[in-house]
C-alpha cells in the first residue's frame, strides 16, 4: 500500500510502515526512545511490534487504559516517568495504543520540555483510520471530552492492521463508526461499500480509504477554521451523550464510536429537518446504524443533562452550539443552529 502523504508527515502501511520507521530511527540522533502503551497493547502488540524495530535501549511507560484514564493525572503520570528516565528535548515517544493512547500521548509529548517528536502506532480500528491522523491530541476535562489539547502533528503514522486481531468485536464495530462518518461526509460511494461490510477480516483498503479522505480534508484546513469541522459529524451531540454516560450511574459507559453513531442518527434527523436530507437518506442512515449499534434508553431526565452539556462543544462561538449537517449525503454543511425544540423531535425519533 503506497504511503499517504499529509503536510508535513507520511502515513505509512504494513511492511512499509517498519521498514520506513527503521529508516527515521537510523537517521535521527534520538537520545532515548519510549514507548507508550496501555495494558492491553503492552501484552497484545509490543512484542510483535518490538520484535520488527532496530532499537537496542527503550523504555516502556504504561498507562492504564480506558477513556477515564484519559486525564490531565495519567499525562502527570507519563511527564514524571519521561523525566525520572532523563528524557531530553531530542527524545521520542511512540505512542502505541488506541485513541485514548494516541491523544494522550501526543498531548504529552508537545508538552514536554515544550515539545519532544512523537510517532503513532494506532492500533484500535478506531485510531487507524482517524484519531492518530491530523494531529489532534489532548484529554478530557472531568467528564467533558477533549477540553484540554493541542494540534501538533506526529513525525509519522504507522498503521498495521495485523494488531486488529487481538481486538475485540465491540471495539472494531466502535471504529467503523468514524468509517461510516467518512462516507457520510464525504463519498456516497463509500458509505454505500462499508454500509455491506459483515465481516472486519479483509479490511485493509478501506482503513485506506478512509485515511485518504480524512487527509484529504485536514490537508485543506489543518487548524480547524472551516472546512474541517466536517469530519465533527455526529460529535456534537455525540459527545455530549459520551460525556453523560461516562459520569452516570444509571448506564454503562459507552464507547466513543457508540455514542457518535447515535449522534449521527440524531443529527441526521436534523438535517432533514434543516438542510434538506431526503427522508430516503435519513431512513437509511438510521437503520444502517441500529443494525450495528444497540438502541440507547433515553429518559427525559437523561435528554435534558446531554442537552445542558452541549455548551461545553469546542465548536461553540459566540454563545452559539455550530452543527455540522448533511444537505445529502457525501455533502455537508458547517456551522447550522438548531431550533430548541428540534433537539426533543430528534431524541423522539431515535426512539420510535
Ligand atoms: P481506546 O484507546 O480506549 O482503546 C479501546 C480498548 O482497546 C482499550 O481497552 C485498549 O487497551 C484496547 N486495545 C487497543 N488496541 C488493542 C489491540 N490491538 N488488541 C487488544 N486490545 C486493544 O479507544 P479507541 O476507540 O481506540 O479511541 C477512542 C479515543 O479516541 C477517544 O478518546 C476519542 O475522543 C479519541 N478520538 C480522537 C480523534 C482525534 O482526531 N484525535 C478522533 C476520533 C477519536
Amino acid at each position: 500500500m503506497e504511503s499517504i502523504v499529509t503536510a508535513t508527515y507520511a502515513v505509512h502501511f504494513n511492511e512499509i510502515a517498519y521498514l520506513q520507521l527503521n529508516e527515521h530511527l537510523a537517521e535521527s540522533s534520538y537520545s532515548k526512545i519510549f514507548v507508550l502503551v496501555d495494558e492491553n497493547t503492552h501484552a497484545s502488540c509490543l512484542p510483535t511490534f518490538m520484535s520488527q524495530v532496530a532499537v537496542a535501549n527503550y523504555e516502556i511507560i504504561e498507562i492504564v487504559s480506558g477513556e477515564e484514564n484519559k486525564t490531565i493525572d495519567t499525562c502527570t503520570g507519563v511527564w514524571e516517568a519521561l523525566s525520572e528516565l532523563e528524557a531530553d528535548r531530542k527524545s521520542l515517544l511512540i505512542n502505541l495504543g488506541g485513541g485514548v493512547v494516541t491523544d494522550l500521548g501526543g498531548f504529552v509529548a508537545s508538552c514536554f520540555k515544550r515539545g519532544i517528536a512523537f510517532i503513532n502506532v494506532p492500533t484500535t480500528l478506531l485510531a487507524m483510520v482517524d484519531a492518530s491522523v491530523g494531529g489532534k491530541t489532548g484529554v478530557d476535562l472531568g467528564p467533558l471530552k477533549n477540553q484540554i489539547g493541542v494540534i501538533n502533528q506526529p513525525e509519522m503514522v504507522l498503521i498495521i492492521p495485523s494488531f486488529l486481531k487481538t481486538l475485540a468485536e465491540r471495539q472494531l464495530q466502535s471504529g467503523f463508526a468514524e468509517m461510516l462518518k467518512h462516507g457520510l461526509i464525504q463519498k456516497k460511494n463509500y458509505w454505500e461499500v462499508l454500509k455491506l461490510i459483515s465481516s472486519f477480516d479483509a479490511i485493509d483498503d478501506l482503513i485506506y480509504d478512509s485515511v485518504v479522505i480524512k487527509n484529504k480534508v485536514v490537508l485543506q484546513d489543518p487548524t480547524e477554521k472551516n472546512l474541517r469541522k466536517i469530519l465533527n459529524f455526529g460529535h456534537t451531540l455525540g459527545h455530549a451523550v459520551e460525556s453523560y454516560f461516562l459520569e452516570s450511574e444509571n448506564h454503562e459507559t459507552l464507547l466513543h464510536g457508540e455514542a457518535i453513531a447515535i449522534g449521527m442518527i440524531l443529527e441526521a434527523y436534523l438535517s432533514h429537518k434543516l438542510s434538506g436530507l431526503s427522508e430516503l437518506e435519513l431512513i437509511d442512515i438510521k437503520t444502517t446504524f441500529l443494525r450495528r449499534y444497540n438502541k440507547v434508553d433515553f429518559s427525559s431526565e437523561d435528554i435534558k443533562i446531554i442537552l445542558g452539556l452541549l455548551k461545553f462543544d469546542k465548536k461553540n462561538s459566540h454563545g452559539n452550539i455550530n452543527f455540522v449537517l448533511l444537505n445529502k449525503i457525501g455533502l455537508p454543511t458547517i456551522d447550522e443552529q438548531i431550533p430548541d425544540n428540534l433537539y426533543a423531535e430528534a431524541f423522539a425519533y431515535y426512539k420510535e
